[in-house]
């Protein structure tokens, strides 16, 4: 195994500290990853006495241009050496609130520090100091539990997580990232202190459930989290996709289950976090659609439009972004029984037209969607499917290079229809606009200049309109 604490950064920092008889240690995530393997990039040190002094002078022996972001009321200092960021914190005794997750602090020993971790693996370090440089203190047995896969607690599990639900969130994207498993007794607390998350702000539980979406099989995490009770507790909508009903003999598949694999089978194709999100809504108006009929069995009409309209509640309350990368989820969910419907039919020029128009620039990403949204699990529906997926696709190339439609922009605005027809802004000016465009999707004019001319004129003519000259 390489040897741990091999940058030259630790060798300065413990000269540093043993010059200042200050104990210090490499503490948490960076500790962890060292035996994972994984690139930690930030650093946390954790002394007994003044992080922000250490901190100071640790910054004075690198040179003028290394900086110390003091952060004087958590008593903790960051300086940015190369790619590193390096935080330095006194070690502290922390008791909680009933109400708050944030903490009453005290100075502490190295072990008090330890025991207010969230997890074990989490709760190891490295000594600095010279004569013990490098020695692991892990009073939890951390390392076991890291070669066994295993999220526990340092402490009785409902006290670490009643003190900080966050840790509940952690604990389950911890298990997704790393691909371990939560401990029996430790899940259990998350259950039974599932409530207490509503103490912890929506910034930083959206902070998390995207680390969730950005793990290579989210369906993990996601499953932990409806298991737990936590996803109820922030994302109802989501958790109410499970279920199947039947009537008459006939049943819905479950449409939970359904919205993971359609998740995960995205996440195979993009990094892209919005896509990802996207393919967790596309069917969230499900339950609110859900009709039953003897003669069709169940339907869910206007699930595509409903959904769509649920996004934006939905980003507001997580605290999402409410811009454009929210139109584009709005926009996916909307369009993403188009494609699917189109290769049922005859695929004609203007159908593909049409949804060249309305995808626009979110035509490749949609159509990926709808293809992760294949989860059927006979082989010859897939496959037929995926055949007419392909001719779509193709059409939209065949399309797009014929009639430019992806980024349309009118062949005549409306500034012109005005001057033609001498006009004043009026309903006229909009609507032969419109009848432009509907003449160009529906193929009965080119996306040109000149074919977009005559057509005005004709349309103008129809309305009874004279040209000015
Ligand atoms: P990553 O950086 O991959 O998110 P990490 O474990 O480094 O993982 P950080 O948020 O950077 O997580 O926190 C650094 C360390 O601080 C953790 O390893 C853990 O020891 C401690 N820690 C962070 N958040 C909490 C918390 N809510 N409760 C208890 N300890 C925490
Ligand atoms: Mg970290």
């Amino acid at each position: 195994m390489k040897k741990c604490l091999n940058d030259p950064i630790f060798k300065l920092i413990s000269s540093v500290a043993d010059s200042r008889n200050m104990p210090a240690f490499v503490i948490g995530g960076y500790v962890r990853d060292f035996y994972l393997g994984r690139v930690s990039k930030d650093i946390d040190i954790v002394t007994l006495g003044s992080g922000i002094e250490l901190a100071e002078s640790v910054a004075n022996k690198l040179g003028d241009d290394v900086k110390v972001n003091v952060f004087k009321n958590f008593g903790t200092a960051m300086l940015k050496y190369g790619e590193l960021e390096i935080e330095f914190v006194g070690a502290r005794k922390e008791s909680y609130r009933i109400e708050s997750r944030k903490p009453i602090v005290e100075d502490g020993s190295l072990e008090d520090d330890q025991k207010r971790r969230d997890f074990t693996i989490n709760a190891m370090a490295f000594c600095l100091n010279k004569d013990r440089f490098s020695e692991l203190v892990d009073p939890f047995n951390g390392i076991s539990d890291l070669e066994n896969k295993i999220i526990r607690t340092p402490l009785e599990p409902n006290t670490t997580f009643s003190d900080d639900p966050l840790r509940m969130m952690r604990a389950i994207r911890f298990a997704n990232q790393l691909n371990f498993i939560i401990d029996d007794i430790t899940f259990q607390a998350i259950k039974e202190n599932k409530e207490r998350l509503k103490i912890v702000s929506a910034e930083r539980i959206v902070d998390e459930f995207n680390k969730i979406l950005s793990t290579l099989k989210p369906s993990i995490g996601i499953n932990l989290l409806a298991e737990s009770g936590l996803l109820d507790e922030f994302f109802p909508e989501l958790n109410n996709l499970k279920g199947v009903d039947e009537k008459l003999g006939k049943m819905h598949k479950d449409n939970f289950y359904h919205t993971l694999e359609v998740l995960d089978n995205i996440c195979n194709q993009s990094d892209n976090i919005w896509l990802r999100w996207a393919a967790l809504l596309h069917d969230i108006a499900k339950p609110r659609t859900k009709r039953f009929s003897d003669s069709v069995g169940w339907t869910f009409h206007g699930h595509d439009h409903l959904g769509s309209k649920m996004v934006s509640g939905i980003f507001r309350r997580l605290k999402l972004p409410l811009n454009e990368k929210m139109k584009y989820v709005e926009k996916l969910v909307q369009l993403h029984l188009r494609p699917i419907a189109l290769s049922q039919e005859v695929v004609t020029d203007s159908a593909v037209r049409r949804l060249l128009f309305d995808a626009g620039n979110e035509i490749d990403d949609l159509m990926m969607l709808c293809e992760a949204d294949i989860t059927s699990k006979n082989e010859k529906t897939v496959t037929k499917h995926l055949n007419n997926f392909r001719i779509v696709r193709k059409k939209l190339v065949e399309i797009e290079e014929k009639d430019a439609i992806r980024n349309f922009q009118p062949p005549i605005s409306g500034e012109q229809i005005m001057e033609v027809f001498n006009l004043k802004p009026c309903q006229y000016v909009g609507d032969i606009k419109n009848a432009i465009k509907e003449a160009i999707l529906d193929g009965l004019i080119k996306n040109n200049y000149d074919e977009a001319y005559h057509f005005m004129l004709k349309k103008g003519e129809e309305l009874g309109l004279k040209p000015a000259k």
